[in-house]
């Protein structure tokens, strides 16, 4: 593993400390507190990261309204496309870097991270082009006398952005889009866990010009959201994460007004009819849930199996998931790496343990990793639980691990019910060759994104969101720069 990792070390990392990032500078803490990060694969210390205190939130703040108020605000929007463009391009010619970083801090493998480039360049150049659409309305009205009304759209000021583990480059791409296309200003907080590859995509915003201040990088741990989410100077807050941290947001947050958009937590239902084509579903049901080690959001982490083929589906899904690659996350073939830290490790294992405690079996896995080289690191295998009943505390709860929870199902009323019967609604994935159960689930299922025949699909022109307790707002797609945008009545009495 070392030699590999020696080789392909990012420049960034010859420093151990790394500074955050306010108004265009890197800078220390103003305390001088550090925290670190470590390789999960390895314990590895990679950095001695700057912990943001108050104060350092403070001017992190005024960077960003100093930066709104200023040049900014009145840059014209194709001005603003030209550098997001340009910045699209450094993000390309620099994913390798970005990926690595990824892998290094998180534990995703290589083979995963730099797919990442396709979709990164795709979001800022989509957001690009919104830069210049942004429009108001001539809006007709029958008020008294001669008025003429319109609307204009104006950015919304200063955004804070909220930032999970699990996608960190993608995440910090996704956040940014939005604010660079507005003209809005950011404090990004990456997470704890993996704050290297946000404090270098600051380092690209500059480079393609973004002017000092617009995008702030502050590291450090959960008491700096805080301190964002009550912030009298932050207009708007993008948080991703869990769900009992949005909530916190959103009780901080309620006093200042703040827009609020959260993307949080999921328990996604992937549904198997017995008409499906299983050379498809089985690879892809194993995946949706096991890809990032079962750290995304909407992984597929319920699996409902029509009874007519549940036997022969699992045995096929056993098999498949016996043959995932589990390892050295810098190895080109290794499909799956460790979990992001030991509390998260030790996490999962204590739902696997109350699994078996609650009366459901490990078809497959069941445990830490063993083997040469995975000592250090945070390795757990690939689980399928058979036996699972819809109350066992694996069937509603968030574990964000490797750890499929697997039921049987007779009809497609019984399995729409169950499938809705949690207070999640994040993803969900339905696998048949008919075409009416194909709509008659689109329409059923209560979540953000119904996946036909497919899973995890994404996309910047589609949006992605959350029902119920998984969140509120769409990223991506179309209208979700409105969330970044005001809109002002212009009223004209031409009498
Ligand atoms: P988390 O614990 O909620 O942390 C998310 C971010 O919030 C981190 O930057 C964290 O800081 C910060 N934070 C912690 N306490 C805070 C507080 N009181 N006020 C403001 N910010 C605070 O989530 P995570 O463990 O990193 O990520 C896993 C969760 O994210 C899962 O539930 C997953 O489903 C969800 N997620 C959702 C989506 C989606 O799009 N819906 C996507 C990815 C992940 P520190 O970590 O630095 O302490
Ligand atoms: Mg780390």
């Amino acid at each position: 593993m070392e030699t590999t990792l020696v080789r392909n070390r990012p420049a960034m990392l010859d420093r151990v400390e790394q500074d955050m990032l306010i108004d265009g500078k890197r800078v220390p803490a103003l305390f001088a507190k550090r925290f670190e990060t470590r390789n999960p694969a390895t314990g590895e210390l990679l950095a001695q990261v700057a912990q943001a205190g108050a104060e350092d939130v403070d001017r992190a703040v005024a960077a960003a309204r100093a930066a709104f108020e200023g040049p900014w605000r009145r840059m014209k929007p194709a001005e603003r496309q030209r550098i997001m463009l340009r910045l699209a391009d450094l993000v390309e010619e620099h994913y390798e870097e970005l990926a690595l970083l990824d892998t290094l801090d998180l534990g995703a493998p290589l083979s995963r991270t730099v797919l990442g480039k396709a979709r990164a360049g795709g979001l800022l150049r989509y957001y690009a082009g919104q830069a210049t659409l942004l429009s108001g309305d001539t809006l007709p009205n029958s008020a008294a006398g001669d008025v003429l009304s319109h609307t204009l759209k104006e950015p919304i000021g200063v955004v804070a952005a909220i930032n999970p583990w699990n996608g960190p480059i993608g995440m910090s791409v996704w956040k940014a889009g939005p604010v660079l296309a507005s003209g809005c200003t950011l404090v990004m907080k990456p997470a704890e866990q993996t704050p290297l590859s946000a404090l270098r995509f600051g380092e690209l915003c500059l480079e393609a010009g973004v002017p000092a201040g617009v995008i702030n990088i502050l590291t450090g741990l959960g008491d700096a959201g805080a301190a964002l989410s009550s912030h009298p100077g932050i207009d708007k807050i993008a948080f991703t994460g869990s769900t009992g941290v949005g909530e916190k947001i959103l009780h901080a947050a309620a006093s200042t007004m703040k827009r609020v958009s959260v993307e949080l937590g999921g328990k996604s239902p992937n549904i198997v009819f017995a008409d499906a084509d299983l050379d498809k579903a089985v690879p892809a049901a194993a995946m949706a849930v096991f890809a990032n080690s079962g750290q995304i959001c909407s992984a597929g982490t319920r699996l409902f199996v029509q009874r007519e083929i549940h036997d022969e589906f699992m045995a096929r899904l056993a098999d498949f998931t016996r043959t995932i690659r589990v390892g050295d996350p810098l190895d080109p073939a290794t499909q799956i790496g460790p979990v992001v830290s030991a509390t998260q490790m030790d996490k999962i294992l204590g739902f696997m343990q109350g699994a078996g405690q609650e009366g459901a079996q490990a078809l497959v896995g069941g445990a830490r990793m063993a083997g040469a080289g995975l000592e250090d690191g945070f390795f757990i295998e690939p689980t399928i639980f058979t036996g699972v009943t819809d109350e066992m505390t694996i069937a509603r709860e968030e574990i964000f691990g490797p750890v499929l929870s697997a039921f049987a199902f007779d009809t497609e009323e019984e399995v729409l019910k169950r499938a809705n019967a949690t207070p999640f609604g994040l993803g969900s994935g339905v696998w048949t060759r008919n075409l009416s159960t194909a709509h008659r689930m689109a329409r059923g299922i209560q979540a953000g994104s119904v996946w036909i025949n497919c899973y995890q699909m994404l996309d910047p022109g589609v949006p992605f969101g959350g029902y119920k307790l998984s969140g509120f707002g769409r990223e991506s797609g179309p209208h979700h720069i409105e969330e970044y945008l005001e809109t002002k009545a212009v009223w004209i009495n031409l009498d």
